[in-house]
């Protein structure tokens, strides 16, 4: 009898997954992935594009190339909405994608957090979905004078954006990055924050730490103490939180709203349904939401809906309590952080860059 398994989202960890496929077809199954988006970014490589150090085409992974190699269906659909009782998943323009499957697997990751903050939405370009990002990027480097540029998040993706970023603009665009806490880099070590602090001054960034972005108006934002700060363009890249649509489809969630899986990447009420990568709150472990999780999250993925499928028990997907990062700098050198250890060198740089590099090559493969 044959099955089918519907991917939803065409993250990092579906597009291994994807690739894993390739090489070794799931037996008896259809695989259809809905993605809304044909070319999946890939979140590596995405500060170094804007840096100008990588293409469009060298960041993108082609899912309907990939499907094609993986012998899977590729569906164009933003997905909305999701019954777990009668098993269809509703797209964006209201139509109901009558699929039926047998297994799920959510990998859409997530979004920066700005719900109740006015004028976020309308007048601030948000770090993702990265197709937005970019345009407004594109848009921004299309300006002649780019003027002041406002960054809502001291994290690794805010800091190696605005690095990337003031990397590509004329001199004399002033840039400003906002953060909540007293200290930028939550989450690495006290090295890793002094490094990029002392790097962001030299070229002429201005900290806000300590501060809360509570609402954007045209050409300012405004403090939780009632400051204004004059900002021409707003790039809000928040703690990542996750997609609205999640909370109307009677699926368990975190505190946060992601959804709740077991260590064995089942949702925790329906064994059918999976999810990887951001949107998935693992109970019992606190993982950073970070492009490195979702990628090992693939062939724990993979294994256990191959063993569902085949009926036998699944194993516990058991993640690495310290990963290494690498924090690109817009000049060929990155930051390592690892547990207490950091440097930056352009040896780092060298090694992000094969690591990306190859994490990329494999769906060009794929192909051929
Ligand atoms: C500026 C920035 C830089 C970053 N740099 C790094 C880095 O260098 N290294 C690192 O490890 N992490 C980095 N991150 C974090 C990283 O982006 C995420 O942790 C990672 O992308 C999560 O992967 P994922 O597979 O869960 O989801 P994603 O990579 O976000 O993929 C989700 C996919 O699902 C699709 N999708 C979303 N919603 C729907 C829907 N409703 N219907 C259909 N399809 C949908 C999206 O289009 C997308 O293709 C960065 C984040 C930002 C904001």
């Amino acid at each position: 009898m044959t099955r089918r398994l519907v991917l939803v989202g065409g993250g990092h960890t579906h597009a291994l997954l994807l690739h894993a496929f390739a090489e070794n077809p799931l037996p008896d199954t259809c695989v259809t992935l809905l993605s809304n988006v044909e070319a999946a970014p890939y979140s590596g490589m995405l500060p170094g594009h804007v840096a100008g150090l990588y293409s469009y085409d060298e960041m993108h992974i082609d899912l309907p190339a990939l499907c094609n190699a993986a012998g899977a269906e590729f569906i164009r659909s933003e997905v909305t909405g999701f019954d777990p009782e009668s098993r269809v998943l509703r797209n964006a323009g209201g139509t109901s994608h009558d699929l039926s499957p047998d297994f799920l697997s959510f990998n859409v990751g997530s979004v920066p957090k700005r719900k109740g903050v006015p004028g976020a939405d309308e007048h601030a370009i948000p770090s993702k979905p990265v197709p937005d990002l970019l345009e407004g990027w594109r848009s921004l480097l299309a300006r002649e004078s780019p003027g002041k540029i406002a960054v809502i998040g001291g994290g690794a993706g805010g800091v190696e954006l605005t690095l990337a970023m003031q990397s590509q603009l004329p001199k004399g665009s002033e840039f400003i990055i906002v953060h909540a806490n007293e200290t930028i880099m939550n989450g690495h070590n006290d090295r890793v924050a002094k490094i990029l602090t002392r790097l962001l001054a030299e070229r002429g960034v201005e900290l806000l730490l300590g501060r809360r972005c509570v609402e954007v108006t045209p050409g300012r934002i405004v403090m939780e103490d009632g400051a204004e700060v004059s900002a021409d363009t707003v790039f809000w890249v928040s703690q990542p939180s996750p997609p609205d649509w999640l909370s109307e489809t009677g699926l368990a969630l975190s505190e946060k709203g992601f959804l709740r899986v077991r260590p064995t990447l089942q949702t925790i009420d329906h064994p059918w349904i999976f999810a990887a990568g951001d949107v998935a709150a693992i109970e019992g472990k606190s993982l950073p939401r970070s492009g490195v999780y979702a990628v090992r999250m693939a062939k724990p993925l993979e294994a256990n809906l191959r063993t569902s499928l085949a009926g036998e028990s699944l194993k516990e997907y058991d993640p690495q309590e310290r990963i290494l990062s690498l924090i690109g700098t817009a000049d060929e050198k990155a930051v390592a952080s690892w547990g207490p250890l950091s440097f930056r060198s352009s040896s780092m740089w060298a090694w992000k860059d094969r690591i990306d590099r190859k994490f990329m090559q494999q769906f060009e493969e794929a192909r051929t």
